[in-house]
């Protein structure tokens, strides 16, 4: 990889203070791009973006005024924005029988609607370049169902179709947009969601840990640098036309 590849880009990364979204953010910048990351944890950012040429910036994805403000520090920090890794996001499991409105608002909010919002907020400013690159980590759970996880399935199958219907939308602006479907990556996420199985169904976290990696036919969990790599080979030159695709990294999930 030229370590210029991205130079004079600026990419924009929600959730972008760990897991997923960091690893985007360094092979974003080992590339040359100037990055930004946002997320709630502030502490968590300015460790992650100490020593590399990486801007913090706090944002709440589930909050308008705050993702308008994050993107305009951003802006005024390192120009207008030409990647956006819409990928800040939670996942929480609930039976569907027992789902409250809250619940559901909650995963919704993260998941969809902060998408919506900071894609909204980044675009304005990609379009005055007239050219840019959107990405949203979805899931698998954007293309198949998961047990007791309708709200994260309904959010995640909302991202593929936001990717989907932007590429249609911007097409000739020389904005193209993609979603990124990952299986399970070994990230603070999924941590979580093997200790709340285990604690639920009285396994030790080992065996809840290898129920869910029975879903992939290579029983590893992937590595969230596999998926910053599909990142970033999409926003490089000669991936133009990958324009509203889904990629599966799923270990052959699906
Ligand atoms: P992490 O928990 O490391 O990342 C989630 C990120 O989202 C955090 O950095 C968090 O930052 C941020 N975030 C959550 N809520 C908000 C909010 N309201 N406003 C701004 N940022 C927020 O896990 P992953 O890296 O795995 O997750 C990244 C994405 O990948 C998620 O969308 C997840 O659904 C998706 N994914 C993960 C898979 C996995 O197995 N790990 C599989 C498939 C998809 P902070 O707390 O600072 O706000």
């Amino acid at each position: 990889m030229k370590e210029d590849a991205l130079s004079g880009q600026h990419a924009l990364i929600t959730g972008g203070g760990s897991g997923i979204g960091l690893a985007s953010a360094a092979a974003l910048a080992a590339a040359g791009a100037r990055v930004s990351i946002c997320g709630r944890n502030r502490k968590r950012l300015q460790s992650a973006a100490k020593g590399n040429r990486i801007f913090p910036v706090a944002m709440d994805v589930c909050d308008e005024q705050s993702v308008r403000n994050a993107v305009s520090m951003a802006v005024a920090e390192n120009g207008p924005v030409n990647i956006h890794v819409a990928n800040a996001g939670i996942a929480e499991s609930c039976g569907f029988d027992e789902m409250s409105l809250p619940f559901w608002h909650r995963i919704m909010m993260t998941n969809l609607d902060g998408a919506f919002v900071s894609i909204r907020e980044s675009l304005l400013s990609m379009r005055t370049e007239s050219w840019g690159w959107i990405i949203t980590i979805a899931s698998v759970a954007g293309l198949r169902g998961l047990k007791r996880a309708s709200a994260y399935t309904a959010s995640k199958h909302g991202l593929v179709g936001l990717a989907r219907a932007l590429s249609e939308e911007l097409i000739g602006s020389g904005i193209t947009a993609n979603a990124i479907c990952p299986g399970y990556v070994d990230t603070p996420i999924l941590a979580k969601s093997v200790k709340e199985i285990a604690a639920r169904s009285g396994k030790s976290e080992q065996d809840a840990l290898a129920a869910l990696l029975r879903l992939n036919r290579d029983r590893k969990l992937i590595d969230p640098h596999e998926v910053a790599a599909t990142a970033l080979w999409l926003c490089l030159s000669g991936s133009e036309g990958m324009n509203g695709q889904v990629f599966p990294i799923s270990g052959g999930q699906v």
